[in-house]
């Protein structure tokens, strides 16, 4: 398959039918893709029946698809998840007069006391601060007396979730197990608590915020790390440059800082904010694209494109979104243009560098490499 061949197979939306005949839109990179096993579990036990809605499960819009509710809404902050959502409501031969809307957002966009029924399916692979920031939020929507529908797994925290949840919410109770999936209802009892304040860190001389559940938040990850110390950045500076699955905007930034014109792009809103606030408190001119891979480029090319490209979407590993993104380098690179990616040392991106002119090694060490292909 040519890397054009691998990217638009990547992109394509897939059409798939519930028992009940409903049809919803799946694709690559959805998280848990073709369906997230905790989200079968809230569609065959929950019960989904409330007057407002609030679907933040990050299922592509699937348990508003299910509910019977007056009114829907979905807050996807995956730009993947969003895609899906809105092919899925686009499509739809909707039951009832439902008011349906779709928007990019998290638990804690929607309003406070808006709500009468919440789900959520926490990223507990985005870590603690996270999951903590959604139920908070979720909370938040409902008003008093409201329920929230809560999916985790047992070997990923869920005891310790639940434990949390009836602290802030005031009651719950277990409604479905199934292959270590727990489903749980909190009902909103006592009253909101505020959000937590995101807080400063230093990752390669730079002052930066990371809002929850962001790649390496609050820290400077190891294989970013690694790619700095191996190309000197100010070798870009002019250069059309993509920085691509930005997390918060480590690269983008020092790219723009060193002269770059820095076009930065994550799937996740919230790495998007992230970047944003951080080129805004350097007075960084970095524009900032909320993209599924290169979904929301115009007919662009760059000179320079780098990347730590992503290798698991929960605890397994898929290589759907890697594979992506090399390929998207390829289509994305003017002809002569770099890209430079870090991977965990035992990826075997060299295979995907094929399809370019010429690649080399630029560093590795026992944990990771830094690879660099010229289009
Ligand atoms: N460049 C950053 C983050 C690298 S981690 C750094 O060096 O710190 C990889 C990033 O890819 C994550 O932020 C993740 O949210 C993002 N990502 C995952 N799937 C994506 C997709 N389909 N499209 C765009 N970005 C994606």
């Amino acid at each position: 398959m040519t890397p054009d061949e691998l990217l638009a197979r990547y992109h394509a939306l897939e059409t798939k039918t519930l028992p009940n005949g409903r049809h919803y839109t799946v694709k690559r990179g959805l998280r848990g893709y073709p369906l997230h096993p905790g989200v079968a579990l809230i569609l065959a036990r929950a019960d989904l029946r409330a007057e407002t809605l609030l679907d933040a499960s990050g299922s592509g819009g699937l348990v508003a698809l299910v509910a019977e509710a007056e009114e829907k809404v979905v807050l996807e902050p995956s730009k993947t998840a969003l895609r899906c959502a809105s092919a899925t409501f686009a499509a739809a031969p909707f039951s009832g007069d439902a008011k349906v809307t779709v928007a990019a957002g998290a638990p804690w966009d929607a309003g406070a006391g808006n709500f009468d029924l919440a789900v959520l399916a926490p990223p507990t692979d985005r870590g603690s601060a996270r999951v903590q920031a959604e139920l908070v939020g979720a909370k938040q929507a409902l008003r008093q007396g409201g329920r929230a529908l809560i999916v985790m797994h047992k070997d990923q925290g869920a005891k310790r979730y639940e434990k949390l949840a009836a602290d802030l919410f005031g009651d719950l109770t277990v409604e479905a197990r199934d292959g270590g999936w727990r489903l749980i209802c909190a009902t909103k009892t006592h009253a909101d608590v505020a959000p937590q304040e995101t807080t400063p860190f230093k990752a390669a001389g730079l002052t930066l915020r990371a809002e929850p559940g962001v790649f390496a938040a609050g820290k400077l990850d190891p294989g970013s790390s690694r790619l700095l110390d191996a190309v000197p950045l100010e070798a870009f500076g002019g250069a059309h440059l993509l920085d691509l699955g930005c997390g918060y905007g480590l690269l983008a930034l020092k790219a723009s800082l060193a002269g770059a014109e820095v076009t930065a792009l994550d799937d996740d809103l919230l790495a998007v904010r992230s970047t944003h606030d951080n080129a805004r408190r350097y007075g960084a001119d970095v524009r900032v694209l909320h993209s599924d891979v290169d979904s929301e480029l115009q007919d662009e090319h760059f000179d320079t494109i780098l990347m730590n490209p992503p290798f698991h979407v929960g605890k397994q590993v898929v290589m759907d979104v890697p594979k992506a993104f090399l390929a998207a380098a390829h289509t994305r690179l003017r002809e002569g243009g770099t890209l430079i990616l870090v991977a965990n040392r035992a990826l075997p991106y060299e295979r995907d560098l094929m399809s370019f002119t010429s690649w080399e090694t630029l560093a590795q060490d026992a944990q990771f490499k830094v690879l660099r292909a010229v289009r």
